[in-house]
């Protein structure tokens, strides 16, 4: 084989390479804490204890790393557990990190919940606005800028370059979550960024019957040490692991990444279009569509737009009412698997974020678009949409 390999040649073979013992094409899941050793430290394969390495693992952070470009992978049990792995390894007390104001609610709670309580500060700010992400970087201290791009629920774009360069010329780190997107329509360590953080649970594991999370890193380095031994450090001391049938199923969900995310965008744009044009329907916010703010950027850092579309209603009775009246999209937490699935964030994904600066607007509802076929989903949405419009109108004030 050449060199070169594509995306979706890489996603099956890489770190996926069959079974040398048996010749078993799928490489077993290798269910096992420990690994006997031949010696005193004489280890076969390299492989210890399975909170250090396991092979199914091992094969799994390969397959993502070779993905997203970086030079390794780390998986974890959760997104959240890989998020605090991260900042474990680079963080200490006094630190402050700039942090994308429009994010997922769980990520802003761990940074300021359990970070903040160990003397880690941070300032949000709006992800669009370079001018405000430079001003907020407090010198000497700030150590991280934190980025979600698509940003969760707003669909918010960030240009990663600006970022980056903002956090290089503050001699800090750029990381950037990149759940929605997938490294199948974006790679941010090929942006500039420095740590590539995921929720695999989403858009990897595909299937939503898998929780895990990842840190991809680049080959740079932060406070005299490589990142990739940092991260892989705390990996080990620290515990949060992925296990070996959690591994696999991630790695099996990677394999057709890129044909679900086809199908994903595709039905997602059809139905950005159509939604735009229906009573009832405020505003459709989705990158592909002309009309988002983050359009042209969208096209020319990412090689797609993504399958998450998100809809405000002008008012929240109407949202709720969406988000409750929707059959094959189920109301539901979570998104990026084959299935269709609505969320009112507000008080569902960013609960932990109500009543702060950071709470997302009660009109909104959010659309994770699955794989199923399009005219199905029309015809949901269509029937959700009929009983929005028969509430009684608001007052006007
Ligand atoms: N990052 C993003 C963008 C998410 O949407 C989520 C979960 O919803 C996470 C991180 C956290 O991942 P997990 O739920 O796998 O811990």
């Amino acid at each position: 084989m050449g060199a070169y390999r594509g995306f979706n040649t890489t996603a099956i073979h890489a770190g996926q390479e069959p079974d040398p013992l048996t010749g078993a094409v799928i490489p077993p899941i290798y269910q096992t804490s420990t690994f006997v050793q031949d010696g005193i430290n004489v280890l076969r394969g390299g492989h210890e204890y399975s909170r250090g390495s396991n092979p199914t693992r091992a094969g799994f952070e390969a397959q993502l790393a070779a993905l997203e470009g970086g030079v390794a992978g780390f998986a974890f049990a959760s997104g959240i557990a890989a998020e605090d792995a991260l900042l474990r390894a680079l963080l200490a007390p006094g630190d402050h990190i700039v942090l994308g104001a429009d994010g997922y609610g769980g990520t802003n709670r761990l940074i300021n919940r359990l970070h903040g309580k160990w003397g880690v500060g941070n300032t949000p700010v709006p992800i669009t606005d370079a001018a405000a992400v430079r001003s907020a970087v407090v010198p000497g201290k700030t150590a991280l800028l934190w980025l979600e791009t698509p940003s969760n629920p707003l669909l918010g774009i960030a240009d990663v370059r600006a970022w980056a360069r903002i956090a290089h010329d503050a001699g800090a780190l750029l990381v950037v979550d990149n759940t929605f997107a997938s490294p199948y329509l974006q790679r941010p360590l090929q942006l500039g960024a420095d740590l590539v953080v995921h929720s695999t649970t989403k858009y990897i594991g595909g299937h939503s019957d898998v929780l895990g999370g990842a840190v991809v890193a680049s080959g740079g380095a932060w406070r005299g040490e490589a990142l990739a031994e940092a991260i892989g450090f705390q990996q080990f001391a620290g515990g949060a692991v992925a296990g070996p049938q959690d591994a696999y199923l991630a790695a099996r969900g990677l394999k057709t990444l890129g044909l679900r995310m086809e199908r994903h965008g595709a039905n997602a744009l059809e139905l950005a279009r159509w939604l735009r044009e229906r009573p009832g329907v405020a505003e459709v916010l989705y990158p592909g569509l002309e009309e988002h703010p983050g359009h042209a950027l969208a096209a020319e850092q990412m090689d797609g737009f993504g399958g998450i579309v998100s809809l405000r209603f002008g008012h929240e009775r109407a949202a709720r009412a969406f988000a409750e009246s929707t059959r094959l999209f189920a109301l539901s937490v979570s998104l990026g698997g084959v299935e269709s699935l609505a969320c009112y964030c507000s008080e569902m994904t960013h609960a932990s974020v109500k009543d702060t600066p950071l709470a997302v607007p009660t009109d909104l509802v959010r659309l994770s678009v699955g794989v199923e076929d399009v005219r199905d989903l029309r015809a949901d949405l269509e029937q959700a949409l009929a009983v929005v419009v028969r509430l009684p109108q608001p007052a006007r004030v």
